[in-house]
């Protein structure tokens, strides 16, 4: 049944979990109590902080309009984590997730000088690091220092290839073009970068450019974020359901035409698995978990160490300085309702809520409650029939088991895989090489996995796949 929680008051931008009241007793900010960590009789924990992303400040050179986070060049330093802290924080993550991706962003993170040291201590700890940024920092210098700390890839923020647009989204004079040189140092320094957007009624109509130019500039995906209302955001409206419709019907065309080529996402609005589902059944990214995973598989740290289920839900579910990580990945209550609750409203009677589910952050946006329906949807569900299911023959996290010999060369090149894929690509790769007659594993038998893979890879090999290493 479903259960319907009162709106919450906000609190300079984040709120506190309402279920978890005890957490937060005026300024005592107690421990949660841990509840058990839930694991199959397979051995396979099913709730695994594999993908975290971390806003490690809140200071940035530029103000967007829509940001999430409130970020501004009036921001201080004073309260965000310390490097040390954040080495502890790393530690406690590892001891949740062995090899999770770690997205460094902010404000802008490359204001943080110690950005280097920690992605550095969390690579070396076994983590992927990636960083997010505006772009308009990436020198070469500091292109090459967080190559050298380990990190895997670069994720930019490109609105428009208007000047016009961009920079008076951004509010930053000459944005585009030092971003736009940023994405060439990358691609000199071949470290692998991808492009986001953020959709308004203002760039809607260069979503096919924005695509197309990227694929030429040798991004390995493109995300395109639509609106929730949360932070600087919340004074905007996003598209109607109408319009973000025809938006996901012609992101669902872009994606399959640039099929292994480069990757083309939504994000913040799931519901593109829908459209996918209804153009191709068979499509190779039912493979995979599809709904989304806020709280059971990613979640977000602030600058001050606070852990909220996604960076566009800012409900604290607690607070690194005074617990550890695995205690509040385990014992938010909070957490645990968004991993088995049920869905309100239209998507709980939807037959796409398995491969869907409706984006959590918008819901709490929208109604305060994360569990509620998605307004942003168009779809009116029948109620009657079945749950569409993904297939889920590949699931992120599966155990490492390799069952044929590995040359030593493919198997170091397999420790460059993020952990939390590493599974669901040796699989791929063992089949593949049982299918052809191959006995062992070698990176040539690798390299033509990769060529035959549809999804996953650019044309540009992604950097597990890359046979030498970068410039110096
Ligand atoms: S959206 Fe990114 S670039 Fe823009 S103000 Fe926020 S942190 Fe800075
Ligand atoms: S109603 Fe909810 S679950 Fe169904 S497609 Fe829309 S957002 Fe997804
Ligand atoms: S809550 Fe929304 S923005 Fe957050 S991970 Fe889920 S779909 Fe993405």
């Amino acid at each position: 049944m479903q259960r319907s929680l009162p709106v919450v008051p906000r609190q300079g931008g984040l709120v506190r979990a309402p279920e978890a009241p005890a957490v937060w007793q005026a300024e005592g900010w107690a421990r949660v109590q841990s509840a058990p960590t839930v694991v199959t009789e397979e051995g396979f924990r099913p709730h695994v902080p594999h993908v975290v992303a971390w806003n490690l400040t809140r200071r940035c050179n530029l103000s967007c309009a829509h940001c999430y986070i409130s970020a501004g060049s009036w921001e201080s330093v004073a309260d965000e984590l310390k490097t040390d802290e954040c080495f502890r924080i790393i530690d406690e993550m590892i001891a949740e997730s062995a090899a999770p991706m770690l997205i460094l962003s902010g404000g802008e993170p490359l204001l943080r000088q110690d950005l280097e040291e920690i992605a550095a201590y969390a690579t070396t700890a076994g983590a992927t690091a990636v960083v997010g940024t505006n772009g308009t920092r990436l020198t070469d210098s500091r292109i090459r220092s967080l190559r050298d700390a380990g990190v895997r890839g670069v994720a930019l923020s490109i609105d428009s290839l208007k000047p016009s647009y961009h920079d008076r989204f951004r509010h930053g004079h000459g944005a585009l073009d030092d971003t736009l040189a940023g994405v060439d140092r990358l691609r000199a320094a071949r470290l692998d970068f991808l492009v986001q957007t953020t959709l308004t009624r203002g760039n809607r109509t260069e979503l096919a450019q924005l695509v197309e130019w990227a694929a030429d500039a040798g991004a390995v995906s493109f995300n395109l974020y639509f609106l929730v209302a949360t932070g600087r955001g919340q004074s905007m409206s996003g598209l109607t359901p109408a319009e973000n419709e025809e938006v996901l019907r012609e992101l669902t065309k872009l994606q399959r035409a640039y099929r292994g080529v480069m990757m083309i996402r939504s994000k913040c609005q799931p519901q593109i698995m829908r459209h996918v589902y209804e153009d191709d059944p068979d499509s190779p990214l039912l493979n995979y978990r599809t709904r989304c995973p806020c709280g059971s598989q990613y979640c977000r740290i602030t600058p001050e160490g606070r852990v909220t289920p996604c960076p566009y839900m800012p409900v604290v579910v607690g607070d690194l300085r005074r617990q550890t990580f695995g205690e509040i990945w385990n014992g938010s209550a909070v957490l645990q309702r968004m991993r088995g609750g049920e869905l309100g409203g239209k998507c709980g009677r939807c037959e796409y809520r398995s491969i869907c589910g409706g984006c959590r952050a918008r819901a709490f946006a929208d109604s305060g409650d994360y569990m509620a329906e998605d307004t942003s949807c168009a779809y009116e569900p029948t109620g009657v029939a079945n749950p569409i299911e993904t297939k889920k023959s590949i699931t992120y996290g599966a155990r490492v088991e390799t069952k044929l010999e590995w040359s030593p060369e493919a198997a170091e090149r397999l420790e460059r895989i993020p952990g939390f894929v590493r599974g669901v690509v040796v699989g791929r790769i063992e089949n593949f090489a049982r299918e052809r007659g191959f006995s062992k594993i070698t990176p040539e038998v690798m390299s033509e996995v990769r060529a035959s893979m549809p999804v996953d890879f650019s044309k540009r090999l992604p950097f597990f796949a890359q046979n030498e290493d970068p410039p110096a």
